[in-house]
């Protein structure tokens, strides 16, 4: 990914391969800041164990409203108000608890409102548009929502640039921000490309990816022309190869998502990396 980004011509002063201030900056070496942030909100009552599957879930909340997200959690292991987990409460790791996942508490009824730098004023309604989300997985690893909190906090992250199917998941990070007492930064959501049948590009759909169009022979230059056609079109057809990619390559960020920090690039660029 990071040979990908330079291949691209993005540039950045901080990160894995070249250290900085605020690291380390690979995730799974982080662990520590992550628990830390876990036993805080464990401890102001925010969080309690669940041990619904996936599919549970999947079930128990019918058809998913927004395909862009996850489903909405009924609530089926959430305690009553005020009940103090437990003897979890004893200990310092969540890993005792290996097999459940931990769920945040969202506030019912409240509404979170933020203005993305890009889409304008956004609001959504705790409890309605998205229900108690996992922050720490059964897995024992801390879940995408803790993580990049606890990240973009740390490394005093000012603007996070991103793809729209994630405006929800900056709800759920607001209100992460606001229980951990931090300051959340500043959000550019940008329009998603879809393909030609409206599906947004996404590996799983098999999107050519910066690193396939590489050894295709594009050039950076290109790639990123051939992006801001595409967006400017709205529409890419799947079948041409010349009109993916570059800014406007807006796939769904994974686990490595970059997620603002400082590349030195105005693109608004979310890379899907092979
Ligand atoms: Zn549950």
């Amino acid at each position: 990914m990071l040979d990908d980004l330079r291949w691209l011509g993005i540039e950045w002063v901080e990160g894995p391969d070249r250290g900085g201030p605020v690291g380390p900056y690979t995730q799974s070496e982080r662990r520590r800041h992550y628990l830390e942030a876990w036993r805080k909100l464990l401890d102001r009552g925010l969080l309690y164990p669940c041990t619904c599957s996936r599919k549970d879930v999947a079930q128990s909340a019918g058809a998913p409203n927004d395909l862009d997200d996850e489903p909405r959690y009924p609530g089926k292991c959430r305690p009553a108000s005020g009940v103090t987990q437990l003897r979890v409460r004893e200990t310092a790791d969540p890993a005792v608890t290996t097999g459940v996942n931990w769920r945040f508490r969202v506030p019912d009824g409240e509404e979170i409102r933020f203005t993305d730098l890009h889409l304008g004023p956004q609001s959504f309604i705790a409890g309605r548009d998205f229900g108690d989300f996992i922050v720490w997985r059964r897995d024992d690893v801390p879940a995408y929502q803790l993580a990049v909190v606890v990240d973009d906090a740390a490394m005093q992250i000012t603007e996070v640039v991103r793809g729209a199917d994630l405006l929800k998941s900056t709800a759920r990070q607001i209100l992460l921000f606001r229980a951990l007492d931090l300051a959340a930064p500043n959000y550019y959501h940008c329009d998603l490309v879809r393909d030609a049948g409206g599906l947004r590009l996404a590996k799983r759909h098999d999107a050519s990816s910066i690193r396939k169009l590489r050894d295709l022979g594009w050039t950076p230059e290109q790639v990123r022309e051939g992006g801001k056609a595409g967006r400017r079109e709205g529409k890419i057809g799947s079948g041409d190869p010349r009109r993916l990619c570059g800014d406007g390559r807006l796939a769904r960020p994974r686990g490595e998502h970059h997620h603002g920090t400082n590349l030195q690039s105005p693109a608004c660029t979310i890379f899907s990396f092979a």
